[in-house]
């Protein structure tokens, strides 16, 4: 067995289960005797050291607990636990992460895009080093792009503030719209931030 294979499962709600999902997901690791597992910093579950054609098995298994991935949708969403189960949550991280989750355009995005979403200015998912970044404050969400937390890392720039759970959504679209016409081949959006220009992309998307 190569010790190297690390097979990620997407789709699990950003990283919420409830017990009985737990066990069910926690049954099959057993029923496959995977070696390790692990909960990424994407939120996702990931298996370590199967074989191949185990894991493809496993991951058909666990289909009915995942969420279908968007055709050609964002890398991931992670997002806190919010005003469902925060006590300083003031907006609902998850169910707005799980809108985005769903956004898909009709060609590939240019390059891999993260999202964080926090559901208060605390800011525990690192919305500012993301490309797509949104935290709550008492007057709605606040959008910030272009963010990077790599190796040459960049804050986002805010794009709008206390904008509704619609207005945040259809932000988002537009500014994933706008990054996938005018973006290089494999650019972060923290790379097209600097050459694009913060002014003109607010003018393109904050327009009508
Ligand atoms: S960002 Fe706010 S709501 Fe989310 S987990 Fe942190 S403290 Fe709680």
């Amino acid at each position: 067995m190569n010790q190297k294979t690390y097979g990620v499962v997407p789709g699990l709600n950003m990283g919420l289960f409830s017990p009985k999902e737990l066990e069910e997901i926690v049954a099959i690791i057993n029923k496959y005797d995977v070696p390790m597992t692990k909960i990424t910093s994407a939120q996702r579950l990931a298996l370590l050291g199967m074989d191949e054609e185990e894991q493809k098995k496993l991951k058909t298994e666990l289909h009915p607990l995942i969420r279908p991935v968007a055709v050609n949708g964002v890398h991931y969403v992670q997002a806190c636990p919010g005003s469902q189960w925060c006590k300083f949550g003031t907006s609902d991280s998850l169910a707005l992460g799980a809108r985005i989750e769903q956004i898909s355009f009709p060609e590939p995005l240019p390059g891999k895009v993260k999202v964080g979403i926090s559901g208060c200015r605390m800011s525990c998912t690192e919305p500012y080093v993301r490309d797509v970044g949104i935290f709550a404050t008492k007057k709605g969400w606040t959008l910030v792009f272009g963010g990077n937390g790599g190796g040459n890392p960049r804050l986002g720039d805010i794009i709008a503030e206390a904008l509704t759970d619609d207005q945040v959504v259809d932000l988002v679209q537009k500014c994933l719209t706008v990054y996938q016409q005018n973006a290089k081949y494999k650019s972060r959006t923290a790379r097209f931030m600097e050459r694009f220009g913060i002014d003109a992309f607010k003018e393109v998307v904050l327009s009508e």
